[in-house]
């Protein structure tokens, strides 16, 4: 008997369903028993977990059978991710940071990049990394002032990312960095290169622990003039920004929607055994009527996170234009779990400020998927911008195709037993 839930049948096929029991008796009895180290030592990065994950081959959930990869699509990689994070959002944030990257190989690699890399990413025993957020920037890339110069021989690479998604575990970064002379568009100003963690001249800096995804490393990393070879350059000079919005759009958001959904449905499981369980009267705090109102926005809210998040993802595996589902699905995610994770705070009243309690762990878990593939800020821009078919650099976008529609070749997941057509 399948253990999805009816709002998604349209979504999955019988081997979504098959992956989703695999990854909750994973998530169960390989995840869950890490997770009370993970927290007892918030800047300590656990490697455990990845090296779980990598033996199931998770990393490369989209890489093609080719390379060694499942090639399982979207709705598949949103799967693991979703269900990973009702246990553990560290384990969620590992898996989702590494796959980042993996969108920017698959889709603008050379067959030598794909021959010499992706066998490794499929099996695990290569982790990547995305970096391109600054300290002082932030998400705007358009401000990067990491650059990289020319020398005659090879580019030389300098500067600092900040927050990088699997810092301290990644053995391989796709650094966006700047290429072009001052003046030149934005579009056309950065490069995006395979930078090898054991590189000299990289730094990986201490990890200092931070608000939540304890375990998860997501920090500060400093070129000092690292020298790197013409074939390590991922796609062409002058792709980078292409390369990093493409890959935050059609991997960083619906990945980041999947962590939120994770944690939301977390935090009403968690709310409604508490209520339950509480006695209150006669009964229980659940038998009451403005709790039982609040358990019900809950249960409605986290219809609709799920709807949306596997929508947009079954879209991209269709091939189908759906860049503002995915931007909505990570905005609205966001949202939805925010409202949840601060309903069942107060439903579990002052029990929810002790660790004791898992609610507080996840309610920490849920601050950390507001900024990154972009804040609710930017996605609202992104998503008014197409609703007004404008843009609000118009000098600085020369193509306003989505980029689902523009990588519809390489992202399209052909099904082997498909779902009816919605
Ligand atoms: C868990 C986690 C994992 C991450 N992983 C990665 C990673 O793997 N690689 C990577 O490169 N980065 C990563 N990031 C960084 C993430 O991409 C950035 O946090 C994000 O781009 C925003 O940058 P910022 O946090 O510095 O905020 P800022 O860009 O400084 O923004 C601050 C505030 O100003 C608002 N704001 C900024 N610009 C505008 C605007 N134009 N209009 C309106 N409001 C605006 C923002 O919405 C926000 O509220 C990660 C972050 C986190 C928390």
């Amino acid at each position: 008997m399948p253990t999805t839930p009816a709002t998604l049948d349209r979504f999955l096929t019988p081997s979504h369903q098959a992956l989703w029991a695999d990854v909750d008796a994973f998530a169960q009895e390989e995840v869950l028993p890490l997770v009370e180290r993970m927290e007892s030592a918030p800047s300590r990065v656990d490697r455990k977990t990845a090296r779980l994950m990598a033996s199931r081959r998770w990393f490369g959930v989209t890489v093609p059978t080719a390379f060694g990869g499942m090639q399982a699509g979207h709705v598949a990689k949103t799967i693991l991710i979703h269900r990973l994070a009702r246990v553990s959002g560290a384990a969620a944030a590992i898996l989702q940071a590494s796959l980042i990257p993996v969108a920017a190989l698959l889709h603008y690699g050379n067959d030598d990049q794909h021959a010499a890399v992706l066998p490794s990413v499929a099996d695990g025993s290569l982790l990547m990394s995305i970096a391109v957020t600054e300290p002082d920037q932030g998400g705007h890339i358009g401000g990067m002032t990491t650059s990289a110069q020319w020398d005659g021989k090879a580019w030389v690479l300098s500067g600092t990312k900040a927050h990088v998604g699997n810092s301290h575990l990644a053995h391989q970064h796709v650094v966006v960095a700047r290429t072009a002379a001052p003046g030149t568009r934005t579009s056309q100003a950065m490069t995006a290169f395979l930078v090898g963690a054991d590189q000299k001249g990289v730094h990986v800096h201490r990890y200092a622990s931070k608000l939540g995804l304890h375990g998860f490393s997501y920090g500060l990393i400093t070129f000092d003039r690292v020298r790197i070879p013409p074939q390590n350059i991922l796609g062409e000079v002058g792709q980078g920004f292409d390369i990093a919005q493409s890959s935050s759009i059609l991997y960083g958001r619906p990945n980041l929607a999947a962590v939120s959904l994770g944690l939301h449905e977390a935090a009403v499981a968690l709310t409604t055994q508490h209520v339950s369980d509480r006695p209150r009267y006669k009964g229980a705090v659940a038998d009451l009527g403005v709790v039982r109102d609040r358990l019900g926005r809950m249960s409605a809210r986290a219809i609709m996170a799920r709807i949306l998040a596997y929508h947009a993802v079954d879209m991209l595996d269709r091939g189908l234009p759906c860049d503002m589902e995915l931007i909505a699905a990570k905005a609205i995610g966001h949202e939805l779990a925010a409202e949840a994770g601060q309903d069942a705070m107060e439903l579990h009243g002052a029990n929810a400020l002790t660790q004791e309690h898992p609610i507080e762990r996840v309610w920490r878990d849920m601050q950390t998927t507001y900024a990154p593939a972009g804040t609710g800020e930017v996605q609202r821009i992104r998503l008014a911008q197409n609703l007004l078919h404008e843009h609000h650099h118009p000098s600085e976008e020369t193509d306003h195709t989505q980029w689902s529609t523009r990588l519809a070749h390489l992202t399209r997941h052909a099904r082997a037993d498909p779902a009816p057509a919605l």
